[in-house]
């Protein structure tokens, strides 16, 4: 992977999160869009917690007893 410069030229490295440009720039061009992908980020551990508690009970049997090890 090699770094992208911003699009706008600004000298700092873009990311293709944020389309090239860098966050300054996206953030400037469009404030909503940024406070989504940044709020997004910020709650995606909660949420794939959520997601792989779900996928990795395989049936009801989600609270196991312990005992049996
Ligand atoms: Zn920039």
């Amino acid at each position: 992977m090699s770094p992208i410069m911003c699009k706008v030229g600004c000298g700092f490295f873009g990311t293709e999160k944020f389309d090239s440009f860098c966050s300054k720039c996206f953030k400037a061009r469009c404030p909503e869009k940024f406070q989504e992908i940044a709020s997004d980020s910020a709650s995606v551990t909660p949420r794939n917690k959520a997601l792989t508690r779900i996928v990795n009970s395989p049936g009801a049997q989600e609270d196991e007893p312990l005992h049996d090890l």
